[in-house]
């Protein structure tokens, strides 16, 4: 995609720090990092959702992002945890719309947090989640 910045890096016709790459994905560090040792990594070709990329891509995908785990947590950064986050649709807070997975250093105090709804702490009834559970079997079987 000739206007999409994640596509431009894969080019190098935007400058991006590239950590890994192969012949069908790449790892580079974010801009604007939550911690520092924040990257990302993404498909090089151009999907703007998850469900775009090939299975043995996305397998790539996450075995990748274990490596950079690893990588990150013997790297002398500070990374008591290390996030994988993944935003899959603009209501999700997907920004960028060419899929990339977000691996980034965690410490205890370090300001980051997912915002939960009010109503978060009640527990769903057991016989909704059935019948919650029944929908998305449905649509699994269909795939
Ligand atoms: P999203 O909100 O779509 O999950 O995340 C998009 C990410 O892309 C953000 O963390 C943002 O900092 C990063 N980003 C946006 N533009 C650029 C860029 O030009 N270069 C790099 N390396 N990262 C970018
Ligand atoms: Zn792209």
């Amino acid at each position: 995609m000739s206007n999409c910045i994640f596509c431009k890096i894969v080019n190098n016709e935007l400058p991006g720090y590239k950590l890994y790459e192969d012949e069908d994905v790449i790892a580079f560090m974010d801009i604007q990092p939550i911690n520092p040792g924040h990257l990302l990594i993404i498909p090089k070709k151009h999907a703007e959702l998850v469900s775009e990329v090939d299975d043995d891509v996305l397998q790539k995908m996450i075995v990748v992002a274990k490596k950079l785990n690893t990588a990150i947590r013997k790297s002398g950064l500070k990374a008591e945890g290390v996030n994988f986050f993944l935003a899959d649709g603009e209501a999700a807070g997907q920004e960028v719309f060419h899929v990339h997975l977000h691996v980034f250093p965690r410490f205890k105090n370090d300001g980051f947090g997912i915002k939960f709804p009010e109503n978060y702490r009640n527990k769903t009834d057991v016989s909704e989640l059935k019948i919650i559970a029944e929908k998305i079997k449905s649509s699994l079987d269909s795939n």
